[in-house]
């Protein structure tokens, strides 16, 4: 905001030459003030293990090495922490990728229904104490807008975070269907939910409800915000409900190719 240009009066080229230019200037500044904040947030998120593994360190040091069980803990939560930091560079750089999707990948197709049920089956495998609750009244021939691996990424990080958050109600409901132009998907589980306030950040990097509990789950705050770029890069849309307590519904629309008979 310091070095404006001065706009003149009147309706002349240069007075709208300005306008646009100040205009320029000021996305640029919003878009570095961002980036700022990612970096001073992510510098956060990873000292926490460092420091984690730090403590550890000096205390084989000291003399812990002498006490196998605590050589052993020591060894075991540094291990944990290295895999937390590989996770979030990993996120961090899939965070980054994401907001290239306008560039790379938007003449991209993908078979919606057979991404969706090939999910269903691979989580219902994984978490055999989970109920998948499957309603998909998509055709095998639709088709959405979406690079494959993209959809599947979002799929897996609604899907992931409803096991998270999920409590004694082991219970997961996903439903697709057509609307329009668009192929609507909810993810539904009957976990702790998020309060309305909350509600409205968790699309946010590094937000987490629960920082503490989330961390236990292996959580960093990143991965609603990877599926809200990647999801905003091809003009889909999502959204949340939830009722504390009660459980969540994510709901995501994306583009359909209309199909030519
Ligand atoms: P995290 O890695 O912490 O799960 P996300 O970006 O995926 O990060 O989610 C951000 C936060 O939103 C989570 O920490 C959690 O508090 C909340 N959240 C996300 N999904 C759900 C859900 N299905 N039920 C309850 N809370 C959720």
């Amino acid at each position: 905001s310091t070095s404006r240009m001065p706009v003149t009066d009147g309706e002349d080229e240069i007075s709208n030459l300005t306008t646009i230019f100040n205009e320029m200037l000021d996305n640029i500044q919003r878009y570095m003030e961002q980036q700022q904040r990612f970096v001073e947030d992510a510098s956060h998120e990873l000292r926490t293990p460092v420091a984690i593994m730090e403590g550890h360190l000096k205390l084989l040091n000291r003399w812990g090495k002498e006490d196998p069980e605590v050589l052993n803990e020591s060894l075991n939560a540094s291990l944990q922490e290295i895999e937390r930091m590989k996770n979030l560079v990993q996120e961090m750089l899939d965070l980054s990728r994401a907001e290239q999707v306008e560039m790379f990948y938007q003449n991209k197709v993908t078979p919606i229904k057979e991404v969706i049920d090939q999910t269903y089956t691979n989580f219902s495998m994984i978490y055999p104490d989970f109920t998948f609750n499957m309603d998909n009244e998509l055709t095998a021939a639709m088709q959405v807008k979406i690079y494959r691996n993209h959809l599947e990424q979002i799929l897996i990080i609604l899907l992931d975070n409803a096991v998270k958050y999920s409590t004694d109600r082991k219970e997961i409901h996903i439903s697709a269907s057509q609307d329009g132009h668009a192929v609507q998907i909810a993810i539904q589980d009957f976990g702790e939910g998020v309060s309305t306030e909350d509600l409205q950040r968790i699309f946010n990097r590094f937000f987490r409800v629960d920082k503490a509990r989330s961390r236990q789950k292996g959580g960093n705050g990143l991965g609603l915000s990877i599926a809200k770029q990647l999801i905003d890069g091809y003009q889909g849309t999502i959204s949340a409900d939830s009722v504390v307590g009660h459980g969540t519904t994510f709901r995501i629309s994306l583009p359909l190719v209309l199909t030519k008979k």
